[in-house]
């Protein structure tokens, strides 16, 4: 068994919050285990915790055609969520599940370890740019020890609304060209405190 199916074990059986209880599946994640590029987003909706698979939903249809544009297809990247569990009728996630699933996070991308992360929404800017305002920081990348972070608005904020969508759309269009000069992007200097490690 690969440390990555380990993981998916270990997130089938938790119980360190009671989102187990009202889901009907886990949602770990999905995609190659050498992915390069690395998607993030909020949280299982209906149709994710039906078929225990992320981004399955009108969000997911558009994550693929965004991907599309960037001349990706979806099994070609990784795809999870900063929370495993759907939380009853969408709600936001609760301080205290995004605290139990944070362990299993921090293991995915130790493991896949991607040249970039795509945060999709604020819950997950939140994981990598505690106290930012994703109008603020959308589609700028920062690099640290070797991971591009780059943070967008949510697909689904984006569907409906025309505005949003030609900023989702622009900041997809960054990706290729930011994984493909990766290495000449300067790293943002590493914090001292081992306590910052998650801050840039
Ligand atoms: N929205 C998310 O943030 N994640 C999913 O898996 C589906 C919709």
């Amino acid at each position: 068994m690969s440390q990555l199916t380990q993981v998916y074990e270990e997130i089938a059986a938790c119980q360190r919050c009671d989102l187990w209880q009202s889901r009907k599946n886990p949602v770990p994640g999905e995609g190659p285990e050498d992915a390069q590029l690395m998607f993030i987003g909020e949280g299982p909706g209906f149709h994710e915790d039906q078929q225990g698979r992320p981004f399955v939903g009108a969000a997911g249809q558009f994550l693929e055609e965004l991907l599309t544009e960037i001349g990706f297809r979806r099994d070609e990247v990784y795809i999870c969520n900063v929370i495993k569990c759907r939380p009853p009728g969408n709600r936001d996630p609760l301080p205290e599940e995004l605290e139990a699933c944070k362990p299993f996070l921090d293991r995915q991308i130790e493991l896949i370890t991607p040249g970039m992360i795509v945060a999709l929404g604020r819950f997950s800017m939140e994981r990598f740019f505690p106290g930012a305002k994703i109008s603020q920081i959308h589609g700028q990348p920062r690099k640290r020890a070797g991971i591009i972070y780059y943070p967008m608005y949510h697909p689904a904020a984006a569907l409906h609304q025309p505005k949003w969508r030609l900023v989702v759309e622009e900041d997809m269009s960054k990706i290729p060209q930011l994984l493909a000069q990766a290495d000449a992007l300067a790293d943002v200097e590493l914090p001292t405190d081992a306590q910052q490690l998650s801050l840039f």
